[in-house]
C-alpha cells in the first residue's frame, strides 16, 4: 500500500516527507493506521548514524499510536479498530524474554535495529529502491506503520490516542525506572537527575510511590519549575550550585535513590556520589557505546548499588495499562510535557526538542 513517511537519506539529514510502498502484514503482524508519534533522543540518534543499524535511507519513529486497520491470519491479541500503543519488539523465546525481561532480549537487535524485519526483509520501498524500516518494529513517522502482534499494546478508546503516543518509549522508561527497577517505598528520597521527558516522568512515578523528598535536578530552570509544579518537594540547579552539596544538604546524608537520566558520566557520578550507603543509583541516560565512567569504589564497596535499567524494565503490555489508569486517576499528569506539532513540520519538532524548548514533541499524522 502507498503511505506517507518521513524519511532521513543522508546521516543527519532532515526529515523529508514521501510516498513509500508499504508491505502487507504477514501472518503475525499488525498493520495500524498511525494517530500520533513522540519524537524521542533515540530516533535522532539513529538519524545522525549512533546506532548501530544499517545507513539510510531510513523512516524512525517508536513512539507510535493509532488504530489497527489489518491483521494477519494469527494475529489474535488485536483486531481492526482497537486503539494501540506501540512500544519496543523482542523475540519472546530467549532467555531474558523467558524471564519476562524483555527489554534485554538477546535479540533486541535484530528486532529493532535490523532496518527490516528479523529474517532480513524490507517493509519499504521508494520506486523499487529499498527504505530501512522496522525501527523498534514499527517506524511510525509515517501514517501507517506495520508492526508485530508482540509490539502492539491494547489501550482503552476513551483517552486520545496523541496523549498515549509517548507511553511506547519515554515515559514508560522513566516511570518503570521508578516503579519496577528501583521501587521506592513510601516515605523515602529520591534524586533525579535530569528532567526532560524521561526525568519528568520518574519524578511521576516517585510520587506515585510515595515519596517524600522528590528532588529534580537539571540545568533549565523552566524544566525545575514545572518539576516543582508536578510535585517535586526541591530543585536543584547544576549550573548555580554544586549538586552533590545541594542533594546531600536537602537529605542530610544522601539521597536513598537516585536516577541519571542524562547520559553523561560526570552526572552519572554525580548521582552516585549523593547516595548514602545502602543507596542504589539506577542509570537510564543512553551514552555512545563504549563510554567510561570513574566511580568511587570504596563509596560503592559500603554498601550501594549502581544498576543499568533499560525501557524501565517493564513488560508493555503489563505496564502501559497501570500508566494509563494512574493518568485517568489524575495521579500521573505525563501529558503536561507533550507539545503537539503537525506531521509536516516534524523538522520544527525536532529543532524545538534539541534546543530545550519542549520535552516531549509529539506529530499528530
Ligand atoms: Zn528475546
Ligand atoms: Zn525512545
Amino acid at each position: 500500500m502507498e503511505i506517507k513517511a518521513a524519511v532521513v537519506f543522508e546521516t543527519s539529514g532532515d526529515f523529508r516527507i514521501e510516498k513509500l510502498e508499504l508491505d502487507d502484514p504477514r501472518d503475525d503482524e499488525v498493520l495500524v493506521q498511525i494517530a500520533a508519534a513522540g519524537i524521542c533522543h533515540t530516533d535522532l540518534a539513529g538519524r545522525d548514524g549512533h546506532l548501530p543499524i544499517p545507513p539510510p535511507p531510513s523512516v524512525f519513529g517508536h513512539e507510535g499510536a493509532g488504530v489497527v486497520e489489518q491483521v494477519g491470519s494469527r494475529v489474535t491479541k488485536v483486531k481492526p479498530g482497537d486503539h494501540v500503543v506501540l512500544a519496543w519488539d523482542y523475540c519472546g523465546e530467549c532467555s531474558a524474554c523467558k524471564q519476562g525481561k524483555v527489554l534485554y532480549c538477546l535479540n533486541f537487535f535484530q528486532h529493532n535495529f535490523h532496518g527490516a524485519r528479523p529474517d532480513g526483509t524490507i517493509t519499504m520501498h521508494k520506486d523499487g529502491r529499498a527504505i530501512h524500516g522496522s525501527f523498534f518494529c514499527q517506524s511510525s513517522f509515517a501514517d501507517f506503520s506495520l508492526a508485530n502482534e508482540r509490539n502492539v499494546v491494547k489501550v482503552p478508546e476513551d483517552i486520545p490516542l496523541p496523549i498515549l503516543a509517548p507511553m511506547g518509549c519515554g515515559v514508560m522508561t522513566g516511570a518503570g525506572a521508578v516503579m519496577n527497577s528501583l521501587q521506592p517505598r513510601p516515605g523515602s528520597s529520591i534524586a533525579v537527575f535530569g528532567v526532560g521527558n524521561v526525568g519528568m516522568s520518574a519524578v511521576l512515578a516517585a510520587l506515585v510511590c510515595g515519596c517524600t523528598t522528590v528532588i529534580a535536578v537539571d540545568v533549565h530552570n523552566d524544566r525545575l519549575d514545572l518539576a516543582r509544579e508536578l510535585g517535586a518537594t526541591h530543585t536543584v540547579n547544576a549550573k548555580e550550585v554544586d549538586p552533590i552539596e545541594a542533594v546531600l544538604a536537602i537529605t542530610g546524608g544522601g539521597a536513598e535513590f537516585s536516577l541519571e537520566c542524562v547520559g553523561s558520566p560526570k552526572v552519572f557520578r554525580q548521582a552516585v556520589d549523593v547516595l548514602p550507603r545502602l543507596g542504589v543509583c539506577g542509570l537510564t541516560g543512553v551514552v555512545p557505546p563504549f563510554t567510561e565512567v570513574s566511580l568511587n569504589m570504596d563509596l560503592i564497596m559500603n554498601g550501594r548499588t549502581v544498576k543499568g535499567i533499560l525501557g524501565g524494565d517493564a513488560i508493555p503490555d503489563l505496564f502501559i495499562p497501570k500508566l494509563i489508569e494512574l493518568y485517568r486517576q489524575g495521579r500521573f499528569p505525563f501529558d503536561r510535557l507533550v507539545t503537539f506539532y503537525p506531521f509536516d513540520e516534524i523538522n520544527r519538532a525536532v529543532k524545538d526538542m534539541e534546543t530545550g524548548r519542549v520535552m516531549k514533541p509529539v506529530l499528530r499524522l
